[in-house]
């Protein structure tokens, strides 16, 4: 392969694969597994060690109704997330996601991977927030858990079915850029080698993208560094819209001061949320489950409580969680990464005392829209405009899969449940594998050489910043874009706060064109990395504040206090609208365009659940 210092483009070494995936995480393998067992030959780019990918962080659970603890079946999940997508998650796709739900769990299963047993050998299963048994009846146990490492469990089991199946790793390696031709198909991706600063192009009538999430845009989150939304940053180069990136999740227990995630899996044990005089306040948010509300109630609770006065400590600035009541032998068993992550991150031992925490920012609900296949679709402008002015119909881009955290398919809406994002790794990065397979037995298999003009693009890219010789140190403007996104787009928004953000995001604009890399060797240069991801950043930053500024409205965890309730809709607690705003939003790089496209209402066999006043 060529290596960049005697980069032209014809030097460019080219691979062939059946698919490309971008993402070793849990969605892209359980895509590449797929792919692999049916004899495709699959490639996946990772930016670092596939075991290493954020899942492995997940602790809580994966949610399937097994039903091996309590009352439970699909339509009581199904119903549950629509609820807690605050009606804008797809009810079809929500269907999907909740009947695929247990058979996603007990493949697992039988690959090996070592959930928590009950006595009877069923699979273990722990209550989580907006989990309910009987339509909001009480709190069910849905969660499937493998102690508090439940993503570490299932990374590694699909890590090992992965390499049984002959799927070929490239780690370390990143994806800089979609090759897109004249037709507007993509045809694979362009990446440089972390080790070497080797550039290639992975060729494929396949790409998925399986990137992951973007928490890094924020100043304090629990997501790892290398969250930086890079398929995010793929897709908008190449022209493709964002859809409701304005709905961002915000963990109640982060731990204060450190950002570090306590899994909702404790409150799901029986933690107690206390304030300043150990009320256990949650009794008055949430009346029949507690601390078991989803996480944007909790959180908006969790910040009333301090800015009431009620906070913890010195600065009156926290909450605590309280475990104490827990006993030692559960917490060991159940919450053993939890009982480390308090000695370690806020020097509490959790058995004896509460543990300080804060809401965090956890996830991102929008991301790259898609059928519930995995293909990335997006609006068909020329169609035009139905009666309500909405655009019905949309096109698919050929060659194209979105999957994961970097995808919105989308079943989390404007507020996802917790457990439900690795089953939507699981659900959806299996129906992706099920479409291209099918596709692939379809396709064409001879290559044709790519023009070399679709690479110019990229290839420029590299030499601006290779020969800059002055500018913005890449990490500087990160910040700044984080101290924006921390103070403009945070639990409690006003339109006020949104405006400036979007006036401040957009001025750091001149900064990404004129980021400068300082060392330019070629061995291990992480520098030169950082500077193609602040890019990455930065697209994500301004699809979150310019998306959330023109939403007039509160849903889920976009909570607007401008907006008060419309008095002629009944359905429309805190300010929520469904008159106007039953609209998925999409945002476009080009010009900053926003656009509005109708949520999917059909689901595939049962009745539509119709909106009412989310309550818990
Ligand atoms: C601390 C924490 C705990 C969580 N706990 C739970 C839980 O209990 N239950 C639950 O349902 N959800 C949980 N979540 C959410 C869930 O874990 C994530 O949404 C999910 O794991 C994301 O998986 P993914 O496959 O989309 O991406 P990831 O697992 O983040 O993987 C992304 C992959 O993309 C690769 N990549 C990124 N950019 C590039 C590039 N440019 N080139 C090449 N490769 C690239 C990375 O190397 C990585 O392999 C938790 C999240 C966090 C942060």
């Amino acid at each position: 392969m060529a290596t960049r210092q005697d980069n032209t483009i014809s030097n460019i070494k080219t691979l062939n694969y059946d698919a490309v995936i971008v993402g070793g995480g849990g969605s892209g393998m359980r895509a590449s597994l797929h792919l692999a067992e049916a004899g495709m030959k699959v490639a996946v780019l990772t930016k670092v060690f596939p075991t290493r990918s954020h899942t492995v962080a997940a602790q809580g659970g994966i949610g399937a109704s097994l039903g091996n603890m309590s009352n439970d079946n699909w339509h009581f999940h199904f119903y549950d997330t629509v609820k807690g997508s605050d009606w804008l998650g797809d009810q079809d796709a929500i269907e999907y996601m909740c009947r695929e739900a247990p058979k996603v769990v007990y493949e697992l299963e039988h690959m090996g991977m070592p959930f928590d047993r009950n006595e009877d050998g069923t699979i273990y299963q722990r209550p989580f927030g907006g989990h309910t048994s009987n339509y909001g009846e009480k709190a069910v146990q849905r969660a499937c858990a493998a102690a508090d490492r439940t993503g570490h469990a299932l990374l590694h089991t699909l890590y090992q079915k992965n390499l049984q199946q002959g799927t070929e790793f490239f780690i370390e390696w990143i994806a800089l850029d979609l090759i897109k031709d004249d037709a507007g198909n993509i045809n694979g991706v362009i990446a440089i080698e972390q080790e070497t600063g080797t550039v290639a192009v992975f060729q494929s009538p396949i790409t998925v993208l399986a990137t992951g999430g973007a928490g890094r845009i924020f100043a304090a989150s629990t997501n790892a560094y290398i969250n930086t939304g890079d398929g995010i940053g793929m897709a908008v180069r190449a022209g493709i819209p964002l859809q409701d990136m304005e709905f961002w999740q915000f963990h109640p227990t982060g731990v204060h001061g450190a950002g570090v995630l306590l899994t909702e899996g404790c409150r799901g044990e029986g933690a107690i949320l206390r304030n300043k005089d150990g009320e256990a306040f949650m009794e008055r948010y949430a009346p029949t489950v507690k601390d078991l509300a989803p996480r944007d109630l909790v959180s908006r609770s969790m910040d009333q409580e301090i800015k009431e006065g009620r906070g913890c400590g010195p600065n009156a600035d926290h909450i605590v969680m309280d475990m104490t009541h827990l006993g030692v032998e559960t917490i060991m068993k159940r919450l053993p990464s939890v009982f480390e992550i308090g000695k370690n991150f806020a020097n509490v031992d959790i058995t004896k005392e509460p543990i300080p925490v804060i809401p965090t920012i956890h996830y991102m609900m929008g991301g790259i829209p898609t059928t519930i296949h995995g293909q990335v679709i997006v609006p068909d402008l020329e169609a035009g405009t139905d009666e309500d002015g909405l655009y019905a119909k949309g096109n698919v881009i050929k060659g194209l899969y979105a999957i994961g955290e970097c995808a919105c398919v989308s079943v989390h809406g404007a507020n996802r449940l917790g457990t439900n994002s690795l089953l939507d790794l699981l659900v959806f990065g299996r129906a992706a594998g099920k479409h291209i397979v099918d596709e692939f037995h379809h396709a064409d298999h001879n290559y044709k050489p790519l023009d070399p003009r679709v690479l110019d693009y990229t290839v420029s890219r590299l030499d601006k910043l290779q020969q800059s010789t002055s500018g913005y140190n890449a990490q500087d403007v990160a910040d700044e874009i984080r101290a924006t996104m921390q103070t403009h787009a945070s639990v409690f928004r006003t339109q006020a706060m949104m405006d400036e953000g979007v006036a401040k995001i957009l001025a750091l604009g001149d900064k990404i064109d004129q980021i400068h890399l300082a060392d330019k060797s070629q061995v291990f240069n992480t520098a030169r990395i950082e500077a193609f991801e602040v890019a990455n950043l930065y697209e994500v930053a301004k699809a979150t504040m310019i998306s959330a500024a023109q939403r007039h409205e509160s849903r889920g965890a976009h909570s607007v206090s401008d907006y008060d309730r419309p008095e002629d809709d009944a359905y429309a607690p805190n300010g929520r609208n469904d008159n106007d705003w039953m609209k998925h939003t999409l945002w476009y790089s080009e010009g900053n365009k926003i656009i509005h496209k109708p949520v999917r209402k059909v689901p595939l066999t049962v009745d539509y659940i119709e909106p009412k006043v989310r309550v818990y």
